[in-house]
């Protein structure tokens, strides 16, 4: 250990939304805690969230909200820091919001309030932040943490993991609290890209055409199910529903599309009651925009009048508007990436306080962990609850 070596009783690693509340935490119950970011700004994937609004909670909060190999692990941080703890927080800094749609929280003005908040939180507790610098070397001795960044050695008897998972690597997201995990024994769960869009090729490359267009729809993958809006692509599908359910997609799977969920059942045999000398086309256009009723009609190969067409026939095309299945050939990538899903395994953590249970003083929280939330502020506050955790102990 170096003798210029700089003591402290945590070291957080990772000053993003997980690393922020837990240094802030920590720090004003009088604990001395240390922050560092290879980054030169603190809280830059809160800066871009929800369109720089950051959509930072969600009133509809529960565990069956994100995914995880431990569907149970996330049960009790989630319990102890609510969405209405961190709106009292928000409210505390007089951050106006709304709920856009959907129990999701947004600030009316922007994001940057959430770090400027977060960061006001760590000063109130003196955290000490390193910004700009890489971890160079983490060493684990004695039961005490020395880690080398920049051109300093600071030491703990605490370490947290909070450097996030690889999405969006060009931001300077990095694999890092993998691979410190894995140095010191613990299971990561292999990552992959989540709330992601999807990817088509062979036939389906012909929907490519709609690329821009968006409709309502139900997307189906095994049995998650989201109603929200689908978007085409240049390179296949993308929009909430589509992101919704690529944390559940695995190659190989087909997902399903319904594009008309507000018609009944029967919709197109009633529709040739009511209005026998309508055009298929026209009546599918009726129900959705233009571009996509032509492609999926000339899809389905049924041109002409309603009343010249077989029920069978008819039945057959209800049934593929209502479940049309794509087969995707990948997903655009952790470079499109919102999260990861994977991670450091939940197995091997305490649920109660995040921390390894195999090596005392050293913690996990965050996206780093194998829980994934859904879109629309889950994600956030996963970040929150499990960097609340592990500060309150400390
Ligand atoms: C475009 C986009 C929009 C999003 N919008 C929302 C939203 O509106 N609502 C929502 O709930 N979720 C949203 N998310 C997801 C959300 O941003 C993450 O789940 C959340 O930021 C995870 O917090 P974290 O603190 O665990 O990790 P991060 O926020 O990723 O923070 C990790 C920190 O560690 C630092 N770091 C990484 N590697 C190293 C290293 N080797 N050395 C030192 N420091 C390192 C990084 O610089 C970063 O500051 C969005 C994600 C993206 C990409």
């Amino acid at each position: 250990m170096s003798n210029n070596a700089s003591h402290y009783d945590a070291i957080v690693l990772g000053a993003g939304g997980a690393g922020l509340m837990c240094a802030s935490v920590a720090a004003q119950r009088g604990r001395r805690v240390l922050l560092i970011d290879h980054a030169d700004q603190p809280g830059k994937k809160i800066l871009i969230s929800g369109g720089g609004r950051c959509n930072f909670t969600n009133i509809d909060t529960a565990p069956d909200r994100y995914l995880s190999a431990n569907p149970h692990f996330a049960k009790s941080a989630l319990s102890r820091y609510t969405p209405a703890d961190f709106i009292a927080l928000v409210d505390r800094h007089r951050i106006a919001w709304h709920e856009k749609t959907l129990g999701q929280l947004f600030c009316d003005g922007s994001a940057r309030q959430i770090v400027h908040m977060l960061m006001e939180e760590c000063a109130k507790g003196a955290v000490r932040i390193s910004l700009g610098r890489p971890i160079r070397e983490v060493d684990h001795a004695d039961g005490r943490f020395t880690i080398r960044y920049g051109d300093e050695t600071a030491t703990a008897a605490a370490l947290v993991m909070a450097t996030g998972g690889p999405s969006i690597p060009k931001m300077g997201a990095t694999g890092f609290a993998y691979d410190l995990a894995r140095r010191f024994g613990l299971k990561v769960v292999e990552p992959r890209p989540a709330l992601v869009p999807l990817t088509l090729g062979g036939d389906e490359i012909l929907f490519r055409e709609l690329s821009g267009v968006a409709a309502d729809v139900v997307a189906r993958c095994g049995k998650a199910v989201f109603r929200e809006a689908a978007l085409f692509t240049h390179r296949g599908l993308s929009g909430p529903a589509i992101l919704q359910i690529s944390s559940y997609w695995r190659h190989g799977e087909e997902i399903g599309i319904d594009f008309l969920p507000s018609c009944g059942r029967n919709w197109l045999l009633e529709a040739k009651r009511a209005r026998p000398r309508s055009h298929f086309h026209t009546i599918v256009g009726e129900a959705l925009p233009a571009r996509l009723a032509e492609a999926l009609t000339k899809k389905l190969g049924l041109w002409g009048e309603l009343a010249n067409m077989p029920d069978l026939k008819l039945g057959e095309a209800e049934r593929r508007l209502g479940d049309w299945r794509f087969s995707p050939n990948g997903t655009e990538g952790f470079a499109k990436a919102e999260v990861t899903a994977g991670g450091i395994s939940t197995a091997e953590l305490s649920s109660q306080t995040m921390e390894a249970k195999t090596v005392p003083g050293l913690y996990a929280i965050g996206e780093g962990v194998d829980v994934t939330g859904w879109l629309g502020g889950y994600n956030f506050q996963w970040a929150w609850a499990s960097g609340w955790a592990a500060g309150q102990v400390l």
